[in-house]
């Protein structure tokens, strides 16, 4: 099953990184308020509790301390993996809070360079997140390229795109 979902992983990162060309390992810090993560992760571990409780018929615990609430998710793990999309989506959303975690705590996340041009604004501005699988621009000017009225680079300040975008493969060309 890990090995499984090692392949599948990998060839997600394929696909984006096919005709991409990385120059060097470019990483910089990423700037986030502890306080707002905290408030995050502790928020997210209880809706988490929650929600497990729920797929399996029981009762959330009551005014539980976030560490009580993780050993009993961690108690639950057995029956939540009977059904696929229920452990996936734990597993999805604890490893999230982890990464959120480690940044807060002053982590750097990686981050790639692309020598590709942004399919947007045309900038050699690419960067990858590979723990996030995302790619994002990082030239302030190009969410006035973006032509989605409703796309979250107007909310987020930065054009976002998932690994495996369609917008990307096309990169190999333009490489
Ligand atoms: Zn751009
Ligand atoms: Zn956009």
């Amino acid at each position: 099953m890990d090995e499984l979902v090692r392949a599948e992983r990998a060839e997600r990162v394929d696909l984006a990184a096919r005709g991409i060309k990385v120059s060097g390992d470019g990483k910089a810090p990423l700037v986030l308020s502890v306080l707002d993560s905290e408030r995050h992760i502790l928020t997210m571990i209880k809706r988490l509790e929650v929600q497990a409780c729920y797929w399996l018929g029981l009762t959330a615990l009551e005014g539980a301390e976030p560490a009580q609430r993780i050993g009993r998710l961690i108690g639950l793990l057995g029956r939540l993996d009977v059904h696929e999309p229920w452990i996936e989506y734990v597993a999805a959303e604890s490893g999230r809070l982890a990464r959120r975690a480690a940044r807060a705590m002053g982590d750097v996340e990686p981050i790639t360079r692309f020598t590709a041009r942004c399919p947007l604004c045309r900038a050699r501005s690419l960067r990858a997140l590979p723990e996030r699988e995302l790619v994002v621009c990082a030239n302030g000017g190009c969410v006035e390229a973006c032509a989605m009225p409703s796309c979250v680079c107007l909310s987020a300040g930065r054009h976002i795109w998932r690994y495996g975008d369609a917008a990307l493969a096309e990169l190999r060309d333009t490489a």
